[in-house]
């Protein structure tokens, strides 16, 4: 096999995608590159070249991670648990959110430890029940982070929180639970807190919900062409393709693969394409999924194994070597991301941080290098 199965990433989709966000929201863009940015590798030069200003991420290892390998600008992570490497955090400079009296005692302990205060952002919950402090501990939150900042182990700098129902602009809970953190923004200046960055808005509220955007907006799924508000026009960066391992003719009648869940009602091609849930593609997509084979859609039948797939190619005449586009941006009519999703139940999130390790990897550079490095030098000056 020539060319293996692949995912190609459009890199300069993403760095569109950031620039049109920005463009839109007005407002300084954390770029979330969680979960390998989403499914699609390192992207933070891409990010910070289109005018990111900081870089947002899960854990502290994510975090190092990129530190490693040279990103400078400022990095927020913002869920570890209580006895992470907050030292390696605080040395690296890493800005580390806050959910609780726990961590803010272990990240302040670590702090003066090592002598070098923590940057932290304090998490508020303002309704979902996952992570962030709960209401009820905000004050006593807020009291203790001032102590410890009084005595030097940690600078407050940002007040975060995460909305539960921004995928519904017109969803009034997002006004309930704006109200709660503005409330909470509040009660941490009265507390004696200074922080500069007030940031609730992910990609949903930022695109739709001017008012939630404050003094950043904490962008993931959008860098990548997901606005699950359906409010603006994003570019899907990723192509999934693979090449046809085998074909064979069958008579109508003939089952296709486990249970023979499948069979054929004409006598047609079928072509074998090794790609899998092992790799990502859901099994749950079996008997509602296509792909594309020379550019029209092909159904795939039988059940999706872990490692391969069957296609009913028809009579196009299809051969080996060829090349199945398993889901694309869309724009030669392949299958899109969001498509898998609802064939399997799902959504396109899923889909895209799913895609396995056996699958390799092609990046298609951003075209115009000065976007690249430009702006970068910016954000490592202003520091
Ligand atoms: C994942 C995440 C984001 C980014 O959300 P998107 O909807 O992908 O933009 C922002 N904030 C927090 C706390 C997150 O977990």
């Amino acid at each position: 096999m020539d060319v293996p199965p692949r995912l190609v990433i459009d890199d300069g989709a993403i760095a569109r995608n950031v620039e049109r966000i920005i463009r839109t929201t007005g407002t300084p863009l954390m770029a979330v590159l969680k979960a390998d940015a989403f499914g699609h590798g390192p992207q933070a030069d891409v990010v910070l070249g289109a005018g990111a200003r900081s870089i947002g991420v899960t854990t502290i290892e994510e975090a190092l991670a990129l530190r490693s390998s040279g990103t400078v600008a400022p990095i927020l992570s913002w869920l570890n648990p209580v006895d992470a490497d907050w030292a390696g955090a605080v040395s690296s400079d890493i800005d580390l959110a806050v959910p609780g009296l726990p961590h803010l005692f272990a990240i302040a302990g670590a702090a003066i430890a090592i002598g070098r205060p923590a940057r932290v952002h304090l998490h508020l919950d303002v309704g979902m029940s996952r992570d962030g402090a709960a209401p009820d501990d905000w004050k006593t939150l807020m009291h203790f982070a001032a102590e410890w900042e009084r005595r030097g182990a940690i600078r407050v700098v940002g007040v975060m929180a995460h909305l539960s129902s921004a995928q519904n602009p017109d969803d009034e809970e997002t006004t309930v639970e704006r109200m709660r953190f503005v409330n909470g923004c509040r009660l941490a200046l009265r507390a004696g807190l200074r922080p500069q960055a007030r940031h609730l808005a992910a990609t949903s509220a930022a695109l739709s919900r001017p008012d939630t955007r404050f003094d950043l907006t904490r962008v993931g799924a959008g860098l990548f062409g997901i606005d699950p508000s359906g409010r603006m026009e994003l570019e899907h960066a990723m192509t999934l393709d693979a090449p046809i391992v085998s074909v064979r003719d069958v008579r109508a009648g003939t089952g296709v693969g486990y249970g023979l869940s499948h069979r054929t009602d004409r006598d047609t091609r079928l072509a074998l394409v090794p790609v899998g849930y092992g790799d990502g593609v859901p099994r749950a997509a079996s008997h509602r999924a296509s792909v594309s084979v020379r550019g029209t859609r092909r159904p795939v039948v039988g059940v999706i194994s872990m490692d391969q797939l069957v296609v009913d190619v028809g009579d196009l005449g299809v051969r080996e070597g060829e090349r199945a586009v398993v889901f694309g941006p869309g724009t030669h009519g392949e299958p899109t991301a969001r498509e898998w999703a609802g064939w399997a139940g799902t959504i396109e999130h899923e889909i895209v941080t799913g895609i396995g390790s056996r699958i390799h990897r092609e990046h298609v550079p951003v075209t115009r290098p000065e976007a690249v490095a430009g702006p970068t030098a910016v954000v490592g000056a202003n520091r």
